[in-house]
């Protein structure tokens, strides 16, 4: 009297839960493959952030061991730093002030004065700060 059987009803519901499993596993594994893809991107991130802060760690440290405490030549105020064999501008006067290789200031001539100033503006344009 009923156009389908028991038997294949009960067929067809094994057939719908065996096809909704199915695809509750591809669900999954598209889900897992897409957290790794993430955790990989994130690590790439992380090591390129390291690298950056290795490089500016080396960088920092290079200014440190290359730059000098100066005296002012001008106004006589001890708080600069400058690199050896460059040309920096005091904090408090803003004379340029050239460093040789052994450390001693002397008041820049207007070449290198101009020389200096040029090359700060670009270092400020660009982001960077501080006598390097
Ligand atoms: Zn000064």
């Amino acid at each position: 009297m009923f156009g389908i059987g028991l038997n294949s009803l009960i067929k067809i519901g094994f057939r719908v839960s065996d096809h909704i499993l199915k695809q509750q596993e591809i669900e999954r594994s598209r889900t897992s493959a897409e957290n790794a893809r993430r955790q990989a991107e994130a690590s790439r991130e992380k090591a390129m952030e390291e690298a950056a802060r290795h490089k500016r760690a080396l960088l920092e440290d290079e200014i440190a061991r290359n730059s000098v405490a100066v005296e002012c030549p001008n106004c006589g105020s001890t708080g600069n730093r400058i690199r050896r064999n460059s040309t920096g501008f005091c904090q408090f006067c803003g004379t340029a002030i050239q460093i040789s290789s052994s450390g001693t200031a002397v008041i820049a001539d207007p070449i290198e004065r101009d020389r200096a100033l040029a090359a700060e503006e670009i270092r400020r344009k660009s982001g960077a700060t501080g006598n390097v």
